[in-house]
């Protein structure tokens, strides 16, 4: 290099932060530009590492000086200064791109609408216990670059959203797995699926013979889609009962996997994780593990002792005969679905919050065979009172937690389930979904009166 390359970073957050570090370790101009504030955590990182750094607004000019950008994922491609960036043929790459140019280590890559959380936790839980040097990085995580720039591992299992792929090209994932897609996020997509469904699928670029990709035989979307492209990795999909190529699925109540590696099964009762969601999470989990030649007993041992996630269908506690379950995460109706599915007894389900254009006839069934009542929990109730008005025994109206606690505590009794899965966003009435999950849990723990029930 005649000249330092001057790198800018867009964004001061988990994965921008970290992209200036890396930057700087292999020799970069790095400048990271943030339009809001940059939290207190990532300035000292910034500062440890002699990064400069401004935040509050972005500086055009210097910016536009750039030889390369790495756009943080909440930046959309079409925010202005972007679109100046691109227009004078500024590489403007990912994080994950970014990162994934500095390391040979194998990487897993997890993405869907939902359980790519789930996944990529039990995933990273399943290595670990087999003892390889692992890191977890992606939307959960610490930010994969900054794990590049200074630690080392073999192995990173990665949690990608379609923000994260849409700025990613010749990065390539030796294990791709892609648990479901359903409509979400279009405001960014130009409210066109089949570009969400592209992006998504991204995570297959690059892919060689030698590379697998993991995917839901039950989803209409990725089937098609599966039919459009051209990929030559191994294709090693999942379902619930065995279709012509299932590399795992269920037959009399057995979980079976098949890859080129290992042919070996566990019982699906023994699975930490429970509901038919978690069902596909595990055998995605499974599958990728039993391809990169973990010996079975120790998949399985992983399988049967993960621990639940927080937020996802998360068991708070028993109050009075009543199980109380933390779903704060379903922030849509199809998380909602599942959540639902997995129920077993009588449920008063917690509904409510920000609706994003929900259509509620897709949770309609389920709802009328298991939910016993409906309380309401948002700033605005009206449409889902309108839409279940006389499809449940009983109806609530309440505009807070405590409120909706109480309610439940009132209508609920020895042997159901109060199910908070909202269906919506949280910010009507709370910082975030996950200020949501804990408020409902200090306040069941509350009604108990013994703190810190655990996990199940
Ligand atoms: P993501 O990271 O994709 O948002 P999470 O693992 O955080 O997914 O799960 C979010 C919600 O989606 C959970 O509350 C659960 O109800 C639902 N969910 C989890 N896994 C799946 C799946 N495989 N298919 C459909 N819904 C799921």
């Amino acid at each position: 290099m005649d000249r330092m390359e001057k790198l800018i970073i867009l964004g001061g957050g988990e994965s921008g932060a970290g992209a200036a570090v890396l930057g700087k370790v292999k020799g970069f101009d790095v400048f990271l530009s943030d339009a809001g504030p940059i939290k207190p955590e990532y300035r000292d990182l910034l500062a440890r590492h002699g990064v400069d750094f401004e935040e509050g607004g972005h500086s055009a000019q210097r910016i536009l000086q750039a030889d390369l950008v790495v756009k943080s994922p909440g930046i959309p491609s079409t925010a202005p200064l972007v679109e100046k960036l691109a227009g004078k043929g500024v590489p403007v790459i990912s994080e994950i791109e970014f990162a994934g140019r500095y390391t040979d280590a194998k990487m897993v890559c997890i993405t869907g609408s939902n359980g790519k959380t789930t996944t990529t936790l039990l995933t990273y839980h399943i290595l670990k216990e087999a003892g390889l040097n692992v890191g977890l990085a992606g939307n959960v995580g610490k930010s994969l670059a900054l794990q590049v720039a200074l630690e080392h591992h073999d192995i990173y299992v990665i949690e990608l959203s379609s923000f994260q792929l849409d700025n990613m090209y010749d990065f390539k994932a030796d294990i791709a797995v892609i648990m479901n897609i359903t409509p979400d996020h279009l405001d960014r997509y130009d409210h066109k699926m089949e570009n969400y469904v592209a992006a998504k699928f991204r995570i297959l670029q690059n892919q060689t013979k030698d590379d697998y990709f993991i995917y839901w035989q039950g989803d209409p979307v990725v089937r098609r889609q599966i039919r459009q492209i051209q990929s030559e990795a191994m294709q090693m999909p999942f379902s619930e009962t065995e279709l012509p190529g299932s590399a795992a699925y269920v037959d009399d109540g057995i979980v079976r996997f098949r890859t080129p590696q290992e042919v070996w099964e566990i019982p699906r009762d023994r699975l930490a994780l429970t509901g038919l969601h978690n069902l596909y999470n595990s055998m995605a989990a499974g599958l990728s593990a039993s391809l990169l030649n973990i010996r079975k007993e120790k998949i399985r041992r992983a399988l049967e002792d993960f621990e639940a996630v927080e937020h996802r269908l998360e068991y708070v506690a028993t109050v009075d005969g009543v199980r109380y379950v933390n779903d704060s995460k379903a922030t849509n109706v199809n998380s909602t679905w599942y959540a639902l599915e997995s129920m077993t007894t009588p449920t008063v389900l917690i509904l409510g919050g920000k609706d994003k254009g929900n259509d509620y006839t897709e949770i309609e069934p389920l709802v009328t065979e298991k939910v016993k009542a409906i309380v309401c929990m948002g700033a605005d109730n009206s449409k889902l009172l309108d839409f279940f008005g006389g499809k449940v025994k009983e109806m609530r109206d309440t505009h807070s937690l405590r409120d909706a606690v109480a309610a439940c505590r009132e209508i609920a009794s020895e042997g159901d389930t109060v199910l908070l899965s909202p269906c919506c966003a949280s910010f009507d009435l709370f910082k975030s979904y996950e200020d949501r999950g804990r408020q409902f849990k200090a306040e069941v723990r509350g009604c108990q009166g013994v703190p810190g029930s655990g996990n199940q």
